[in-house]
C-alpha cells in the first residue's frame, strides 16, 4: 500500500510498468494492453496482460494481478520496499538514503560498493598499461593480430595485467584493507598467508560486467602459451560465474529487440560476434550453462542459437546445455560451424578467416536442434543394431524434451528415417517415457470465479473508473442496497466505500482488500476492452438491478401468499404484492 506523497506513491506514479515488466517477460502489445507468456505458472499461450493505463497487470490463467510493487515482489521474492528501491532504480529515479539498516546490513553494502570500487580502479589500471607500457605494447600487437582495433579494446574495456607481480597491488594497497583486497579476487594471498601479490599476471584483461553495466570480475587470457589459457576472478561477494553470462549488460535491449539471442562460449566469440554487428550474443565462459544463467536469459527471450566450439568439449557443453534449455521451454537452434581447412572453427576464428557476412548467412540457417542432434547421431556407427540402440539413447533425451505432441511424433518419423530404425519400435520407447514428462501447472478450479453478468461488470467497472460519475453512482447503488446478493457483492461493497472516500484510491488498493477469487473477478473486469461508459448506462444498469430487487421480492411475497393462502396477513401481503408490481411498472421493462 502506498501512502500518498511517499517515495514508494511517487515512484509509483513514474514508474512505467510496461517497462518495469518487460525486463522480466516478453511483452507483446495487443489492443490497449500488452500481452506475454506468465512467469508466475508454465504456459505456452499467453494469458498474462499488462495495462499500460490503469498500471496494472493480471493472469487470465493462474489469476495472479496487483501493480508494478506486486510483480517485482513476487519476481524477486523480495519485501516491499526493496520493490519500491528496484522499480526506482530501473526507472532511474533516485532513492533516498535509507535510515534504518541493521549494522550488518550496512556493513554489507559498503563492503559491496567497495569491492565494485576496486574492480573500477583496477580497470583503469589495466586499461593504461595496454597504453603506455612496454609490456602493454606487446600485447596490444598480439590483440591487433587477432584483429581487434583500438576502438573494439575501448569498446570492451581490453586491458593487461603486468608480469610484475604487484603492480596493481602498489596502487590498490594505500587505500584498501588487505582483507578487502584479497576478498575482492584481483589480489591473491600467498600460502603462508604473509604476502599479497596481484593474481593476474602477464594477461590480457577482460572485465566482466553485472546485468547493470558495473564490472564485478575480470577473465584473463594468457599471451602466449601460459597456462591456464584463461584464468578469473574467484567467486566473490559481488561475483558468482554461475549467475553472469558475459556481455549480457550490453546484449539485453538487442535481445529483446530481436526476440533471439546468441550463445557463445568464450569472450573472444562474443566480441568477435558482437564486433559482426551481432550485438545480441552472450557468453556463458568456461562453464557450461547454469540454471541460473538460463533464468537471466529468459527474461529477455526464450530463443536462443547455441554456437559452441566444434571441438568434443564445445559438443558436450551444446549438448548439456540444450538439455537445460529445453527444460526451460527455450527455442532452439545450433550453428556448427564448418572447419576452415583442418582446423576447426570457433566464432573468432570463422569470423576473422571468413567474413562477417558468411557468419550471418550461417547464423540464419541455423537449423533446429534436432536437425543437429541427428546430424551428430548419423556420425555414430549404425550398421550394427547395439550401434543404432547407442544413437537412439542419444536422441532419445531430446525428443522426450519437446513439448509440443505433434512436433514429437515429426521427429520421431525422420530419426527413424534418417537412423533407419523401425517406426513403432521407436514411437513405443517415446511414448512410454513421454507420460513421465512434467505438464503444465494446473490452474485451481476453484479460483476460477463464474462470470459476473454483464450487467455487474459493467457497473464495477464504472465505479473503478468513470471519474465523472463513480460518487453518484456509489451513492445510488449504496442507497438502495441495489448490490446485496449479487455473486458480485463483495466487490461492489469493497468499490463503493472506495468511491465514497474523498482520496483517490487505486485500484490495485481495492484489490488487495478482496479475497482471491474476487480480487480475480475485478482484475478480469478491468482488462476488457469496453467503451466508455455514461451516465445513461449507469442509470439502465441501476433500473435493471433495481427491477431485479423487485422481483425477488415478489416472488418472495408470492410464495409466502401461496403456502399459507388462508393465513393471517393475506391481505398485507396483497397490498405489498400490488405495491412491488406497480414498482416493477415504473421501473420499466428490460430494454
Ligand atoms: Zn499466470
Amino acid at each position: 500500500m502506498t501512502e500518498a506523497g511517499s517515495f514508494a506513491d511517487r515512484v509509483k506514479n513514474q514508474a512505467d510498468i510496461v517497462r518495469v515488466i518487460g525486463e522480466y517477460v516478453r511483452l507483446k502489445k495487443s489492443g490497449q494492453n500488452f500481452t506475454g507468456l506468465c512467469p508466475f505458472h508454465g504456459e505456452k499461450t499467453p494469458s498474462f496482460a499488462v495495462h499500460p493505463v490503469k498500471q496494472i497487470f493480471h493472469c487470465f490463467g493462474c489469476g495472479k494481478g496487483g501493480d508494478v510493487f506486486s510483480f517485482v515482489m513476487d519476481m524477486e521474492k523480495c519485501p516491499f520496499p526493496e520493490a519500491v528501491k528496484i522499480v526506482a532504480e530501473k526507472c532511474g529515479i533516485p532513492v533516498p538514503r535509507p535510515k534504518e539498516r541493521t549494522p550488518e546490513e550496512r556493513k554489507e553494502n559498503q563492503q559491496r560498493a567497495a569491492l565494485i570500487e576496486i574492480h573500477r580502479e583496477a580497470q583503469s589500471f589495466f586499461s593504461r598499461q595496454l597504453e603506455s607500457t612496454a609490456e602493454g605494447r606487446a600485447a596490444r600487437a598480439y590483440l591487433e593480430d587477432r584483429g581487434l582495433n583500438a576502438e573494439t579494446i575501448a569498446k570492451f574495456g581490453i586491458g593487461y595485467a603486468p608480469s610484475g607481480g604487484d603492480a596493481l597491488l602498489r596502487q590498490l594497497k594505500p587505500k584498501y584493507a588487505e582483507k578487502l583486497l584479497v576478498d575482492s579476487g584481483v589480489i591473491s594471498r600467498d600460502q603462508s598467508g604473509a604476502r599479497l601479490f596481484d593474481r593476474f599476471r602477464r594477461r590480457i584483461t577482460l572485465p566482466i560486467a553485472n546485468e547493470s553495466g558495473k564490472i564485478v570480475a575480470f577473465g584473463c587470457r594468457a599471451l602466449g602459451d601460459d597456462l591456464p589459457k584463461y584464468l578469473n576472478s574467484p567467486e566473490t561477494p559481488i561475483y558468482s560465474k554461475s549467475n553472469v553470462l558475459y556481455h549480457m549488460d550490453r546484449a539485453k535491449e538487442p535481445i529483446r529487440r530481436q526476440d533471439f539471442a546468441v550463445l557463445v562460449e568464450g569472450y573472444m566469440d562474443a566480441i568477435a560476434v558482437a564486433r559482426a554487428g551481432i550485438g545480441n550474443v552472450v557468453a556463458s565462459c568456461g562453464t557450461s550453462l547454469t540454471e541460473p544463467q538460463i533464468k537471466l536469459l529468459g527474461r529477455f527471450t526464450k530463443r536462443v542459437i547455441v554456437n559452441y566450439d566444434p571441438d568434443v568439449a564445445g559438443q558436450a557443453a551444446t549438448e548439456r546445455s540444450l538439455t537445460l534449455l529445453l527444460e526451460h521451454d527455450f527455442e532452439v537452434r545450433v550453428l556448427a560451424l564448418p572447419p576452415i581447412g583442418d582446423k576447426k572453427a570457433d566464432p573468432d576464428l570463422f569470423i576473422r578467416e571468413k567474413g562477417t557476412e558468411a557468419y550471418i548467412k550461417l547464423l540464419k540457417e541455423a537449423p533446429p536442434y534436432v536437425d543437429y542432434l541427428i546430424a551428430r547421431a548419423r556420425q555414430m556407427d549404425l550398421s550394427t543394431g547395439e550401434g543404432k540402440q547407442r544413437a537412439l539413447n542419444f536422441l532419445m533425451p531430446y525428443v522426450q524434451r519437446i513439448p509440443n505432441r505433434l512436433l514429437r511424433s515429426e521427429w520421431a518419423t525422420r530419426i527413424a528415417q534418417q537412423l533407419r530404425i523401425d517406426e513403432p519400435v521407436l514411437r513405443a520407447a517415446l511414448n512410454k517415457s513421454a507420460t513421465e514428462r512434467r505438464s503444465e501447472v494446473k490452474v485451481a478450479p476453484q479460483l476460477v470465479g463464474k462470470p459476473a453478468k454483464q450487467i455487474e461488470r459493467r457497473l464495477i467497472r464504472m465505479l473503478a473508473e468513470a471519474e465523472g460519475f463513480k460518487r453518484e453512482l456509489a451513492q445510488r447503488l449504496q442507497h438502495g442496497r441495489l448490490y446485496e446478493g449479487l455473486e458480485t457483492e463483495k466487490v461492489f461493497a469493497a468499490l463503493i466505500v472506495a468511491g465514497l472516500s474523498d482520496e483517490p484510491i487505486p485500484a490495485t488498493e481495492i484489490g488487495t482488500e478482496l479475497g482471491e477469487r474476487e480480487r480475480r473477478l475485478f482484475f478480469e473486469i478491468l482488462f476488457e476492452d469496453a467503451q466508455e461508459p455514461t451516465w445513461e448506462e449507469a442509470e439502465s444498469c441501476l433500473d435493471a438491478l433495481r427491477r431485479r430487487q423487485i422481483e425477488q421480492e415478489l416472488a418472495k411475497v408470492q410464495k409466502t401468499i401461496e403456502a399459507n393462502p388462508s393465513g393471517a396477513g393475506l391481505r398485507e401481503l396483497l397490498e405489498r404484492k400490488q405495491e412491488l408490481m406497480k414498482q416493477l411498472t415504473a421501473a420499466g421493462q428490460p430494454g
